[in-house]
């Protein structure tokens, strides 16, 4: 069996151009630009990296967003004070606060200050709450949340592949609350049996065996084998791993490594390649569908936070 291509670079394609019309809509209906403020403290590389996407993305389809940079040793109190600042500002529709927070800094305190209106990717605990105390899907509607952009991608990609989730066996490898948690939430939603796995579950191979949906959230290069997946099964890798892959063993070593871990091979001349946490290419011999990284899930969770943003201005 060769799995089907979950390809989430052309269905963006595809929706990116969607988009641009409803913001076009969106301004001529309310005559202004929904904007966005991106908040971070610290200069961590992916987060910079996923900054300037959000930014370009979002303005090339007429958006407006805005970075706003503080240093990683930026006392508590000021990081409050600006998300409290922008959560009052009525200029600013949508507010995303990057991950990971400086040493010190309490996540906590710094999201009790998001009002839960702007709060785009979903994380404040009032929009967390209402995703877990949610209706089925078909069983009416309660208060309107926000789903954090990366899992809610997951599912606007596989609906455009049609997957059902009525009655399928879902694992979610991961229990994070950025992706593992609301994508196991979201899939239960779907009416979909859910089985949230981490890094203490046992026999984490044979439970995702079982699964004909799997999601992976992990963080680890290529830990999901050909052999953990049921034939057939709907494969999400929302991994996004930077890697030196050893070119005498195969081992996948850290970005920065020098010398292999396993084989002790010179890793000097390698370059560094993304990969997900499935292994991608004995997963296409056994699944049914299966997303690639990069151009999977990834291209997804834009489309999803430029959605949410239109939401949070009132479209
Ligand atoms: P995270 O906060 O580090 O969470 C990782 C989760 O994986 C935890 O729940 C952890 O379990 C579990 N885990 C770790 N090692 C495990 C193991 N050996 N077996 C089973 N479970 C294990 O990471 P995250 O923020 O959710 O991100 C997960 C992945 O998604 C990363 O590769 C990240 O780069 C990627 N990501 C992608 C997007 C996108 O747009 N596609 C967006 C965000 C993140 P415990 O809870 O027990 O520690």
């Amino acid at each position: 069996m060769t799995a089907t291509i979950l390809d989430g670079r052309a269905r963006a394609k595809e929706m990116r151009a969607e988009i641009e019309q409803e913001v076009q809509d969106f301004i001529a209906a309310h005559d202004f630009v929904p904007t966005m403020a991106v908040v971070r403290a610290g200069e961590d590389p992916a987060s910079v990296s996923y900054a300037r996407t959000i930014l370009k993305t979002m303005t090339k389809r007429g958006l407006q967003a805005e970075a706003h940079v503080l240093p990683a040793d930026v006392p508590q109190a000021k990081l409050v004070d600006l998300v409290a600042r922008l959560s009052a500002d009525p200029k600013v529709h949508g507010i995303m606060i990057q991950e990971p927070y400086p040493k010190g800094i309490d996540p906590y305190a710094v999201l009790a200050a998001l009002d839960p209106a702007k709060d785009v990717d979903g994380v404040h605990a009032v929009n967390a709450g209402r995703l877990s105390q949610a209706e089925p899907v078909g069983r009416g509607e309660g208060p309107a949340f926000f789903v954090p952009a990366t899992p809610a991608g997951g599912m606007v990609l596989m609906r455009r592949y049609q997957v059902e989730f009525t009655g399928k066996h879902a694992v979610v490898v991961g229990r994070s609350n950025i992706v593992g948690k609301p994508m196991g939430l979201l899939l239960l939603r779907e009416n979909a049996t859910v089985t949230l796995c981490h890094s203490r579950t046992a026999d984490l191979p044979a439970i995702c065996r079982q699964a004909d949906i799997l999601a992976a959230a992990v963080g680890r290069a290529r830990m999901i084998r050909g052999d953990w997946i049921k034939p057939g099964a709907v494969v999400i890798d929302f991994g996004f791993n930077v890697v030196k892959t050893c070119p005498n063993c195969g081992t996948d070593n850290g970005e920065d490594a020098t010398v292999c871990a396993k084989c002790g091979a010179d890793l000097a001349a390698v370059e560094v390649t993304m990969c997900g946490d499935v292994h991608y290419d004995e997963a296409l011999e056994v699944a049914g569908m299966l997303t690639p990284v990069p151009g999977g899930t990834g291209p997804m969770t834009n489309i999803a936070l430029m959605r949410n943003l239109l939401t949070a201005a009132g479209a």
